[in-house]
């Protein structure tokens, strides 16, 4: 396969792993326990508390003589707080049924500020409204997140045709005097915008304040000492349970702190009064910075070398951990997970890929030098015989007084043995530039039927020795254009391996047809064969096969590199078919002369 396809693959498949694991609930859970993390790790500069907490405990419910008194005990109390003047009273009690004491609490309701009452979802559905509604200047639901952890309050919820706006909403937008104007991604109370989309019951993020920062007053405290109610004043206060025995909703917090429902609600309502909203970054965002950590990945293990890249590679994964940091710090949730598997992924699988696809080409480079090495072996042992035949016969002539018959035979051995000296040189060094395109071929129109015979007649004479034979089908004489001698030196080389990786009395048969405008020569032998694999690379310099090896044959590992580099500049390509200890057949395609 392609390098390059191969690398961007594996970026694509760490992109679509990390997109598709974060919609598991893993995911989600790693993301909630990094928001909660990075809560506490961004605390922001909180405003000073513009809520405060009336507390019904276990000590005020013990003091007041149990539930049943509670009403007359409350009215007394929050007569008091209105005193103190606060901004607003929300009542996080469920009060849908008549009790003891109704009279003193529907009085003190009458002269609190802004009161606004809870109305509760009961289990078989509807809304369970308060008796006391005509006192109050808004109703508000007292419903959490039902995650068992609370990040969000929902400021809105609907049930049956009715829609109620969250307790903490109503009493922020009474002590604002403005009213609620919904627009699809925003709230809207006064100049303040609040992020809360339809689609998740217009969820908001609380901004917890650390423990204890609202201040608190329980109803006994306030009871006893009534001064003590002074703190109440400007402020919205929250009147609910905190003993154990009446909070059904007490809930964990990304503080790591229980809550009960009333708290959370003051908190929600302090992040409304400080208008410091935590957004979440639309779910495009997440997948946008997946693609591009998995890009840039791509990119430094692409185009830097060496431990720059893995340096690179570092700074990268570093960035993807400090990222929803930084956005948390502009108050933007980020999605954690998905960017940071993504991000591990691509450069764990780029600088894997690239490590191992170096060290392939550093296996194939040595496998190359190593089979070069061989050849030069080989080559040099070549010319040592044409050498020793010149210098013995120099030698010969110098020391000896030969008649002319056997100087001239002397002689014609020199020339010949250095005419043979001179094309091995040839041969190679004309491999060395067709490789690098510096060689000029003639360009001239030839017979490709004269060629044959020319080449055919000298490999017969090497065939002979293993007395085998060579067939000849001409079905087509065709002209090609080009270099006849190096076409002929192509032919004759296929031949002589045909000849070579055959065993003795078999028979090679060379076939030359035209197709069309194309000219098809093929040299098919009974030899041994080669495996597919073994195939595809004898075209490459100096690749020989184990086969041929084993089978104790000379070779180079050179001819058929060269013959790709003739047909290839004759405007053609080599067909080959094998089949272990069967035969091969090379078919030469060229285009042939009209
Ligand atoms: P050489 O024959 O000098 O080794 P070549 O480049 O001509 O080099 O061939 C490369 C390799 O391809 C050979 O070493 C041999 O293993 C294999 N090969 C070539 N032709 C044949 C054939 N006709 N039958 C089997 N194997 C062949």
């Amino acid at each position: 396969m392609n390098r390059h396809l191969g690398f961007v693959l594996v970026l694509a498949a760490a992109c679509v792993v990390g997109i598709l694991l974060s919609f598991t609930r893993l995911a989600s859970t790693i993301d909630n326990a990094a928001y909660d993390w990075m809560f506490n790790l961004h605390l922001p500069a909180y405003p000073a508390a513009r809520s405060a907490l009336l507390t019904i405990d276990e000590a005020s419910l013990t003091a007041t003589g149990g539930r049943q008194h509670l009403r007359k005990t409350l009215a007394g109390a929050l007569e008091h707080v209105a005193a103190a003047k606060p901004s607003a009273v929300a009542i996080d009690l469920i009060l849908a049924e008549p009790s003891e004491g109704d009279e003193a609490l529907r009085a003190a309701f009458a002269r609190a500020p802004n009161l606004v009452l809870g109305a509760d979802i009961p289990q078989h559905g509807g809304w369970e409204w308060p008796i006391f509604r005509a006192q109050a200047r808004a109703v508000g639901h007292v419903h959490a997140d039902p995650d068992p952890v609370s990040r969000h309050l929902p400021l809105m919820k609907a049930q049956a045709g009715d829609r109620l706006w969250a307790m903490c909403l109503e009493a922020y937008r009474l002590t604002a005097q403005a009213s609620i104007l919904e627009t699809p991604t925003d709230l809207e109370v006064g100049a303040m915008l609040i992020p809360a989309r339809p689609e998740t019951a217009r969820a908001m993020r609380i901004r917890y304040r650390p423990p204890g920062a609202i201040q608190r007053l329980s109803l006994r405290e306030v009871t006893e000492d009534p001064s003590r109610a002074a703190l109440f004043a400007g402020k919205a206060v929250f009147v609910g349970f905190t003993a154990q025995s009446e909070v059904k909703d007490r809930l964990m917090t990304p503080m790591e702190v229980m809550m009960p429902g009333v708290e959370i609600h003051a908190h929600a309502f302090e992040t409304l009064a400080a208008g410091d909203f935590l957004t979440d970054a639309p779910a495009w965002t997440g997948v946008f910075a997946c693609i591009i950590l998995a890009a840039l990945a791509g990119l430094i293990f692409w185009r830097m070398p060496g431990w720059i890249a893995y340096v690179a590679g570092g700074v990268l994964l570093l960035l993807a951990h400090s990222l929803p940091h930084l956005l948390f710090r502009q108050s933007i949730v980020f999605p954690t997970f998905a960017p940071l598997l993504v991000a591990w992924l691509s450069v764990v699988g780029a600088a894997a890929y690239q490590y191992f696809g170096t060290r392939l080409q550093l296996v194939r480079t040595e496998q190359e030098r190593s089979r070069y090495q061989q050849a030069i072996h080989f080559v040099t042992h070549e010319m040592r015989t044409p050498l020793t035949a010149i210098q013995g016969s120099s030698e010969l002539m110098s020391r000896y007084n030969l008649n002319p018959d056997k100087q001239k035979q002397m002689a014609q051995m020199i020339n010949a043995e250095s005419k043979r000296l001179a094309r091995m040189i040839t041969t190679f060094l004309n491999l060395e530039r067709l490789g690098d395109g510096s060689l000029d071929l003639k360009q001239e129109p030839f017979s490709v039927a004269q060629a044959l015979e020319a080449c055919v007649d000298r490999a017969r004479l090497v065939a002979e020795r293993k007395q085998m034979t060579i067939d000849v089908i001409q079905a087509d004489d065709a002209a090609l254009n080009g270099d006849r001698e190096l076409m002929e030196y192509a032919i004759y080389n296929l031949l002589t391996n045909a000849v070579k990786y055959s065993p003795a009395e078999t028979v090679v048969t060379v076939k030359s047809e035209r197709r069309g405008n194309q000219l098809r020569l093929s040299v098919a032998d009974q030899g041994m064969g080669m495996e597919p694999q073994e195939v595809k690379h004898i075209f490459d310099k100096f690749y020989r096969t184990k086969r041929a090896e084993a089978a104790g044959i000379e070779g180079t590992g050179i001819g058929l590199s060269i013959v790709l580099e003739i047909i290839r500049h004759h405007g053609g390509q080599i067909e080959v078919s094998s089949k272990p200890g069967l035969g091969s057949c090379f078919t030469l395609v060229l285009p042939a002369l009209s």
